[in-house]
């Protein structure tokens, strides 16, 4: 992949967990190198079909110095998210603050922390058969929450949602009617970073896991990340059972009916063409 790079970019800011820090600033040195496909421009020769880095080089400077965080990690992620929002063509960024000032009692030459993101697609399937009594918030509702609260999620996009539709309870626990949906994420986070933050999301709206495939109030389940195949003991990718669900399979139609699935290579539309038990969705 292409890269543009950014060296030793000089900004003087407030970050530090020390009082003193946040009070007399020092200086912050940037490295910075965005994956970004330049062969159109290379061919063109003309700016709008790259990234201008003097457009970069003023972000950083001025976020560095609009914010103070305690932490250069912070202040790296933050960077990271604002760029890959006002620069879509970035496929990656790899970013190190360097801080050769830190308040350390010792001799050394310098202090950094280097974060690499990358954009990654998240298919992700949704769905609720509880309120939650405790907020007053119906199904309908809590699926708009959840959808909202991953969209304002600085490192998450919504890109793209289906309709949701009504649905027998499966797998013989829950006893109501369920509504189901699908959507996709654009994300920065890793896989078990962003299965954790679903977890955050069912737990913030009431989920309760007593018995599997119990009533619930809210359930995010990952069905694809990428083309990845994951098989850790907390978190399966595609989805295990996704291929056996009408109800997962009719909504992600909507958004990716010709995304394919990567151990199975058939389409979502495929898919859902093949599943044998259609009577759920009502
Ligand atoms: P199912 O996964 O069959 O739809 P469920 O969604 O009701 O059942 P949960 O109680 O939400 O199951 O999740 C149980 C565990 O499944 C989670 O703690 C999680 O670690 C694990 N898990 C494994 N793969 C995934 C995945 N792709 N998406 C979400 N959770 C997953
Ligand atoms: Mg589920
Ligand atoms: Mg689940």
């Amino acid at each position: 992949m292409d890269e543009i790079r950014i060296e030793d970019l000089k900004v003087f800011a407030r970050h530090g967990v020390f009082p003193e820090e946040n009070e007399k600033g020092q200086n912050f040195y940037i490295n910075a190198s965005l994956e970004i496909s330049l062969r159109k421009a290379g061919m063109t020769d003309a700016l709008d079909d790259s990234v201008s880095y003097a457009e970069v080089c003023g972000i950083i400077s001025e976020e560095m110095q609009k914010h103070t965080f305690k932490l250069i990690e912070a202040a790296a992620e933050h960077l990271i998210c604002v760029l890959m929002k006002r620069f879509e063509s970035i496929r990656a960024i790899s970013l190190e603050i360097r801080k050769p000032e830190a308040p350390i009692d010792l001799e050394f030459a310098s202090v950094s922390v280097c974060l690499r993101r990358i954009r990654h697609k998240a298919y992700i399937a949704i769905g609720s058969n509880e309120e939650y009594a405790e907020k007053n918030e119906c199904s309908e509702e809590l699926v708009e929450d959840a959808i909202r609260m991953l969209d304002q999620d600085p490192e998450c996009r919504v890109l793209a949602r289906s309709s949701m539709i009504k649905t027998k309870p499966y797998g013989g626990v829950a006893t109501k009617q369920f509504i189901n949906g699908a959507f996709v994420l654009e994300t920065l986070y890793e896989p078990e970073a962003l299965l954790e933050k679903l977890h955050d999301i069912e737990n913030a709206c009431g989920r309760i896991r007593e018995e599997r495939w119990g009533d619930r109030t809210l359930d995010l389940d990952i069905i694809y990340f990428d083309n990845a195949i994951i098989d850790l003991p907390d978190l399966t990718v595609p989805h295990r059972d996704m291929a056996n669900r009408d109800f997962v399979l009719a909504p992600l139609c909507e958004i990716a009916p010709d995304f394919i699935h990567p151990v199975f290579h058939k389409t979502n539309r495929e898919l859902l063409e093949e599943v044998k038990e259609k009577c759920i969705i009502i």
